[in-house]
Formats: structure tokens, sequence, C-alpha cells
């Protein structure tokens, strides 16, 4: 998987990629990446990417050119522009940085971060998992010019319903949200039973001590019995997703998902709010 980033802050991506897991599967060839500066596509004296929005209003806008020139340097045709005579705003090519060349042929999305773009979810991060690259816009100040949008953006995506002030950290989510579910970077153990998995939350973990302030690990766990464990778990899990994300569990039973021994868990606990404190141990 490749990932390249359009952005006015390439050192917030680059360190980023540069830790932890990350810079591991980067180190094995599991995932390449480019953090594409688009002032360095700004030709003016200032390298200007930003300017004030037609109609007013307030804050300031990233201007069309510099953003349009920086995604034709990878190759990515202004749909605007198809079939149009060349030479105008938009395409004096000769004028590009270099940067790493890619076939035209490779299969990628270009999504733009946005607070007005189609919710970011698991599910989402699963599909975009299977793409060869991700091309990912960064807004900052007021966002973006819609001509960007309109000619190379094939979809917005918001990571929640708040407004962050840069699309960095929203591109940084999708980045760690599909990486991870990548073949070799993670044990597809840890990834079976995790939040969303099988539309469910996942249930309580617990390390050592064995007591921590008084509270005790749930005895259950520690009797090395792996059915009542996994039936114990499977509960917490139908528990905490009636509790905090009764969406989830509709959108479950509504897509038919859940199998016979969830649905009697959901049946069984729905009226039934969650006991607080650590002393459930009961299988
Ligand atoms: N004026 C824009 C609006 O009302 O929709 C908000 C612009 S925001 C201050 C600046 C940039 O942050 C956006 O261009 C976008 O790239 C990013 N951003 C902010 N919130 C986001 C979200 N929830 N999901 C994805 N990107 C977001």
């Amino acid at each position: 998987m490749k990932y390249t980033v359009l952005t006015l802050f390439p050192e917030i991506i680059d360190a980023y990629f540069a830790n932890s897991i990350m810079a591991r599967a980067v180190k094995r060839g599991i995932v390449a990446y480019q953090a594409l500066n688009i002032r360095d596509f700004a030709h003016d004296r200032h390298h200007t990417c930003d300017d004030a929005p037609y109609g007013g209003g307030a804050g300031m806008l990233m201007m069309a050119e510099p953003l349009g020139l920086a995604l034709q340097s990878l190759g990515i045709v202004n749909r605007l522009d198809a079939g149009r005579e060349s030479g105008d705003a938009l395409s004096p090519t000769a004028a590009l940085p270099p940067t790493v060349a890619l076939s035209p042929s490779a299969a990628r999305r270009v999504l733009y971060l946005s607070p007005g773009g189609r919710p970011f979810d698991q599910a989402l991060a699963r599909e975009l998992a299977g793409e060869n690259e991700l091309v990912l816009i960064c807004g900052r100040y007021e966002g973006i010019d819609q001509r960007i949008i309109d000619g190379f953006v094939d979809e917005e995506l918001s990571v929640g319903d708040y407004v962050l002030s840069s699309g960095e950290v929203a591109a940084l989510s999708v980045i760690d949200a599909t990486y991870r579910l990548l073949e070799e970077v993670i044990t597809p153990g840890s990834l079976a039973e995790e939040s969303f998995s099988g539309g469910l939350l996942e249930y309580p973990q617990y390390t050592r001590p064995e007591k921590y302030a008084t509270i005790a690990v749930p005895e259950l766990l520690l009797s090395g019995h792996h059915e009542h464990i996994r039936r114990w778990r499977l509960r917490k899990r139908v528990e905490k997703t009636l509790r905090v994300r009764p969406d989830l569990i509709r959108k479950g039973l509504d897509t038919g998902i859940f199998d016979r021994e969830i649905c009697a868990l959901i049946e069984e606990l729905q009226d039934k709010p969650e006991k607080a404190g650590h002393s459930e141990g009961e299988a």
C-alpha cells in the first residue's frame, strides 16, 4: 500500500511514518509513503497557497492552482480539463518539481479529508485497505477551492462530526486505521475480536497485577476455562455495545450479521442495564 499525502506540513506526516509499527512496516516494504509539500507547487515569490474566498466571509481558502499542480505531478488528471486544449492555468507541467513516478494504471483513490465528507468507519477502512494507493489531500484554513474537489477528488471523507483545524490529523487517522489491516502488519488474531469486528465493541481486558487499587481481575479470566472465557467475553461485548452503541446493535440485527448466540444475548440483556463495578465473574 502506498500513501501519498498532500499537505502544507509534511513534517507532521514524516514524524508519524518514522515511528513504531508503521516505521517497521515501511522498513519491511509493506507500506510506502510520500508527503508532498503543496507549497513547493506555488510559484510566486512567497509560495502563497491561500487567498480570500470569493463572495466574502471569514478566513482564507487553499488556492486551486498549487493543489492542482501537486495532483497533476502525480499523473492525476483534472476531470474538468479532460478533452480541453492544454495551456490553461492548471497545466503548466514544465514547472512541476520532481516526485515519485507512478504507474498511471495503478489503482488509487484520491480522498479529500473534510468535515463535510462521507463518515469514515471500520467498514470503509477495510475497503480502503484493499487499494494500491491512497492520495490524501489535507485542507487548512476554511478548506480548499471547490474546483479541486470537482476536478480531482474521488471522495470526501470525514473522521467525525467535529471540525479539526487541519486535515493532517484526519489523514493520519485514515492511514492508521487502514495500514494495520494490511496482511503482515498486525497478527490477524488481534483484529478478530476488536471493536467493530462482527458489529460489536470489544470486551474488557486486564493484565497484571491481579489486584489493582483493591479491584481484582474477574476470577473467571484466571480459570483457564477457554469456553467460559469466550462466553463471558461475548456477553461483555454485547452488554457494552447495547449500552454505548445501540445503533450498532440495530444495524447488526437489520443486516443479519449476528449469529444465534449473539441474538439470544441481545434479547436477554437489552432490558437489563450493565452492572457497574468489576465483580462480574459470571460465565
Ligand atoms: N470550513 C470548513 C467547514 O466548515 O467544513 C472547515 C475547515 S477545517 C477548519 C480545515 C481542514 O481541516 C479541512 O479542510 C479538512 O481538511 C480538515 N478537517 C476538519 N475537520 C475534519 C473532519 N471532521 N474530518 C476530516 N477532515 C477534517
